[in-house]
């Protein structure tokens, strides 16, 4: 089968020709319908062969949709012809985070040498994906693999934080989310449908800023040097009860500590490499900071089940697997809107 793997350090993927994947014991085989594009795979590709934490060649994708191919022996609860999504961030199953269905922090995943698929085990971004057990399929009948997709961890991620910043986000407060490309343009769809915040987006493309007021940003601002006057300003001078940053580098995160209010919630969602120190007087009173990593398996069910409703619809451009490099190059120069698709 063709599949698009990331072979050399340094290196742009490249569309190869790949043994076709049979299912084992437990295992369940997709013909994938639809991969996603994200922006933390151009993270992986920049890194450093040393200390470079998976086998090469690695074929990307950790977004993944498809329907059931084939099922190892023992698989039940599915049949062939099935759509589903993957759940990526897979555990051991048995550890008491993934017993709450937290896969995604399971306690024994890097001693067991558990990989996401994508991130170290074969990914999405080929004609079949074998899945390593059906606990890792949620159902996606009727909805459309290639909008479906990207919630797996463009739509996930933000669920999740978004989520467990709700009780801080009562009418009249404010909502801020820095960066609308993939994960950014759902987050502020899921704060409209999940909270009475008002949300202000930053980015520094206008492009991306018509985007989010699309939909559902109310107020949009320039991410530059002036932004945090402008948020204050926004804010009555209170600043945001919550701030989502997903670019997470010095800037983004320096204004994120700079627009937070009193007793706010700042979460670092990009791996931008930017830090923001806490301590007395460094933040205002009382902020709260988090870095999260993708979302539970409940999550992944709910961010689905809340798509179903209309509710939330990720702005897609789709790639065949011959044009994917291309998807990365562009995603890669942010002249992706929305969130881009591979259909293999
Ligand atoms: P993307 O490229 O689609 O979106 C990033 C957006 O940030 C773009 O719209 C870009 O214009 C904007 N941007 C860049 N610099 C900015 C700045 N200084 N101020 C404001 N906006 C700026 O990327 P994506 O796929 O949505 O991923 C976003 C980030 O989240 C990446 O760092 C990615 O690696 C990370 N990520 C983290 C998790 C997690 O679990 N923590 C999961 C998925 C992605
Ligand atoms: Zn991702
Ligand atoms: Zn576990």
């Amino acid at each position: 089968m063709k599949a698009l793997q990331y072979r050399r350090i340094g290196a742009p993927p490249e569309v190869v020709t790949v043994p076709d994947p049979e299912p084992g014991p437990g295992q369940v085989l997709l013909k994938v319908t639809a991969a996603g594009v994200c922006h933390s795979d151009i993270a992986v590709m920049s890194w450093p062969a040393e200390g470079f934490p998976y086998e090469l060649p690695l074929t990307l994708g950790h977004e993944g949709a498809g329907t059931v191919e084939a099922l190892g022996a023992g698989v039940s609860g599915l049949n062939e012809g099935d759509a589903v999504v993957v759940y990526g961030p897979w555990g051991c199953g048995t550890c008491a985070k993934c017993a709450e269905g937290k896969e995604n922090y399971c306690l024994r995943a890097a001693e067991l040498g558990i990989f996401p698929p994508g991130l170290g085990t074969p990914g999405a971004m080929a004609e079949y994906l074998l899945v390593d057990d059906a606990r890792h399929l949620v159902p996606i009948d009727g909805l459309d693999p290639v909008a479906t997709v990207p919630l797996t961890d463009a739509g996930l991620t933000p669920y999740h934080a978004v989520k467990r910043a709700l009780p801080r986000l009562v009418p009249g407060s404010t909502a801020v989310v820095i960066g609308t490309g993939g994960l950014g343009h759902v987050a502020v769809q899921l704060l409209r449908a999940m909270s009475a915040a008002r949300v202000i987006a930053l980015d520094v493309s206008e492009e991306k800023l018509a985007l989010a007021r699309t939909v559902g940003a109310h107020e949009t601002v320039l991410s530059d040097a002036q932004a945090v006057g402008k948020v204050r300003e926004l804010t009555g001078g209170t600043g945001a009860q919550a701030v989502f940053d997903f670019v997470g580098a010095e800037p983004t995160v320096r204004t994120a500590g700079a627009v937070a209010a009193v007793e706010g919630e700042i979460s670092i969602v990009g791996i931008g490499g930017g830090s923001l120190p806490v301590g007395f007087g460094a933040l205002p009173f009382e902020v709260s900071v988090n870095a999260p990593y993708w979302g539970s398996r409940g999550e992944l069910i709910e961010v689905i089940g809340l798509a179903r409703t209309g509710a939330v619809a990720v702005h897609t451009e789709t790639y065949s697997l011959d044009e994917a490099p291309l998807a990365y190059e562009r995603l890669h120069a942010g002249q992706v809107n929305g969130r881009a698709v591979v259909v293999p």
